[in-house]
């Protein structure tokens, strides 16, 4: 079963260049079935974290295995991880399922629609899928860009931050949306710097601050652990 876990993270480090170490030593996994929260305060790695799983940026040391295949930049896992790093841009005047559609032609994956209509149901689009997306709110465009991420229904989504912004109703919504989506064998990896939103959308929570791992495990165990991990992941 090892072989086939979405995630395994061990022992990374990541230097730029100039000489700022922004992740140091992490080491964490993500089984299917788990909504996976990186938690922490900002600048504590965890954007660049997700750069590194992506295939976007090179790690210093350690390694990544997804679906027990090492990842490389360019590596064909790379098809069975979805991800969202920044929130894309959306054509105003083309229908979100025309940006959709555009989107995955620049892909250069073959098109199913099944998998499509899967996506657009677990993402809760519904009709609104049908307007331009110049008339969308924030929360529907947030929808929209976690529904081109889920697109494939990738056995391993990753999503920088997906709770930015929304209100508590949309957060409770993003719960439903992300433990839906990790059923069927699939995984989720999500990062927020809002504990109380990672306590809600998640099963597991790994807790960062500068470059570290400070706590990981269930939810509820990190939740209800000290106060001092609370203090070390306030919103500053
Ligand atoms: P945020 O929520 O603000 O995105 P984060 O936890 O995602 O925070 P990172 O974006 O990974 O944190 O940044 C971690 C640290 O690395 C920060 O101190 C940042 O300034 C630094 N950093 C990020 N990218 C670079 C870069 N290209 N060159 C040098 N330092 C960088």
């Amino acid at each position: 079963a090892t072989a086939e876990t979405p995630l395994v993270v061990t022992g990374l480090r990541k230097a730029y260049g100039d000489g700022f170490v922004a992740v140091e030593r992490v080491d964490f996994r993500v089984e299917r079935g788990q909504v996976v929260g990186l938690l922490g305060p900002n600048g504590a790695g965890k954007t660049t974290t997700l750069r590194v799983l992506m295939g976007l940026t090179m790690p210093t040391a350690g390694e990544v295995r997804v679906f027990g295949y090492q990842l490389v930049p360019g590596s064909p896992v790379l098809s069975r991880l979805g991800a969202l790093v920044e929130g894309p841009g959306f054509l105003p005047h083309l229908t979100g399922e025309q940006n959709l559609r555009a989107y995955w032609a620049a892909t250069g994956r073959p098109w199913a629609d099944a998998r499509f209509d899967e996506a657009l149901e677990i993402a809760g689009l519904g009709d609104s899928i049908h307007r331009r997306t110049n008339n969308y709110s924030h929360g529907m465009r947030q929808r929209l860009a976690i529904a081109q991420a889920m697109l494939g229904l990738p056995e391993l989504l990753v999503l920088d931050e997906p709770t930015d912004g929304l209100d508590p109703p949309q957060i409770a919504e993003m719960r439903r949306v992300l433990k839906r989506y990790a059923t069927d064998g699939r995984a989720v990896l999500v990062s927020s710097h809002l504990l109380a939103e990672v306590e809600q959308t998640c099963t597991h929570a790994v807790v960062v601050n500068k470059g570290r791992i400070v706590a990981s495990g269930p939810v509820d165990d990190i939740v209800g652990d000290s106060p001092s991990v609370q203090l070390d992941v306030s919103d500053q």
